[in-house]
């Protein structure tokens, strides 16, 4: 769905146009509706999937539509680790943008300077607040944060939660809230905790479960750890290995586009651009010769990684690593389709190894890291992924079993 269709007010629209969204997310298909209509939500969705937005959306529609008072907490939030407080705060920040509602993350670490600074504006009150269970509770010990006027709930990576130990600590902080609320539960896993935490919690959820794309198996992937300015030769490199007949190249941006066909065409190498700046005419022709296999390479925007299909690609570059695991997906999906095997090869700079693991870890599989070759010099060092768990899911490889939505 675009959009526009849930009947967002406009001050949101703006939020969701500037962060660049335009279509939802399956999840966000789903759940948006869902808690619009006002029903407690138990979605199975991880990271990468567009949850973060698919929950704050409505939240926040529903708090800019509905008469409340500012200075108490309306939301609130509760998610396992800093990292995810802090990144949900900025999408928050984000889409909230352009309307009146406020909002404050609270979260462990620090020095006392920000415990005090949370305080101050617990103190003041927000509209939503978004914190660690530990920490949260370590406010509401002290008694200048009241949760009487909680209307919404949300558990974030409540699969983690638990793991961690959290249980006691989130029951305590729900016990200051009103009976009456919309709760909203959000897990990258169902096991038999999360189903109970949900019995005690949920009232008849909606139901939502989100199938999660894999890339197919006979795609053979493999990813460069480069430095920027290491791309362009890699790239020349990896068309030099096999004569291949047809290869797509996607870039984030029109600005690589235009940088990297112009670099290879000086390299006499067989590349075209299709990108949003062309006319449809010259876009038509290009998909034309290229579908066609009259044109060899051809490097793209996200233009074409959903929905166009075209037989026999032998090779997919990923010039930039894209935006989320379902991007990724789409763009390696081009290649290896009927019956035929393909390649995917992404590049990997060094800012966006964190990336990266972010959609091996939704794949559930950690793609091999190719060694550069050393006439291309140094290049930076392959990192751990940040939750130690190496690359993938760190959760033995686990097969999750994702089926359709279903409202009870
Ligand atoms: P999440 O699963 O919430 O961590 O979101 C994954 C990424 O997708 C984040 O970078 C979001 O900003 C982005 N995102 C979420 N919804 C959309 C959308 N509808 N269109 C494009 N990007 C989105």
């Amino acid at each position: 769905m675009h959009f526009y269709d849930f009947g967002f007010d406009d001050d949101l629209l703006d939020g969701i146009d500037s962060m660049g969204y335009e279509y939802a997310t399956p999840v966000q298909d789903q759940v948006i509706p869902a808690i619009l209509d006002g029903r407690d939500v138990i979605a199975a969705a991880q990271t990468g999937t567009g949850k973060t937005a698919a929950f704050l959306l409505p939240v926040l529609q529903k708090l800019i539509t509905q008469p409340h008072d500012h200075h108490k907490v309306n939301c609130v939030i509760i998610v396992p680790t800093r990292e995810l407080a802090v990144q949900i705060s900025q999408t928050l920040e984000g889409l909230a943008y352009y309307t009146d509602i406020s909002s404050i993350a609270v979260y462990g670490g620090g020095d006392g300077n920000l415990f005090a600074q949370e305080k101050k504006a617990l103190t003041k009150g927000a509209d939503i607040v978004i914190c660690t269970p530990g920490r949260m509770l370590a406010h509401l010990k002290m008694n200048y944060l009241k949760l009487d006027s909680v209307r919404y709930l949300v558990l974030d990576e409540a699969d983690r939660m638990l793991d961690m130990g959290f249980y006691e600590d989130i029951m305590q902080i729900i016990g200051g809230m009103p009976k009456q609320r919309q709760n909203l539960l959000f897990s990258a896993t169902m096991p038999q905790a999360i189903r109970k935490l949900a019995g005690t919690i949920l009232k008849d959820p909606a139901e939502v479960n989100i199938a999660i794309s894999k890339p197919a198996e006979k795609i053979k992937q493999g990813a460069y750890i480069v430095f920027d300015e290491q791309k362009i030769p890699v790239v020349k490199y990896i068309l030099s290995q096999k004569p291949y007949s047809s290869v797509l190249i996607f870039c984030s941006s029109k600005q690589s586009v235009k940088q990297l066909t112009s670099d290879l065409k000086r390299a006499k190498l067989p590349a075209e651009q299709i990108h949003s700046d062309l006319e449809q005419a010259e876009r038509e022709q290009v998909l034309l010769d290229f579908k066609s296999k009259k044109l060899k390479i051809l490097v793209a925007t996200d233009i074409l990684s959903r929905g166009i299909d075209i037989e026999d690609i032998e090779l997919v570059i990923n010039y930039d690593v894209p935006h989320d695991g379902e991007d990724y997906i789409h763009r390696i999906g081009r290649t290896a389709r009927a019956a035929s095997t393909g390649e995917a090869i992404t590049l990997i700079t060094d800012k966006d190894q964190w990336k990266f693991q972010k959609i091996e870890k939704l794949m559930e599989k950690v793609v091999d890291k190719l060694p550069v070759p050393e006439q291309f010099g140094p290049t930076p060092a392959i990192r751990e992924s940040r939750d130690g768990k190496g690359g993938a899911a760190g959760k033995g490889g686990s097969k999750k079993r994702y089926n359709k939505f279903k409202r009870k």
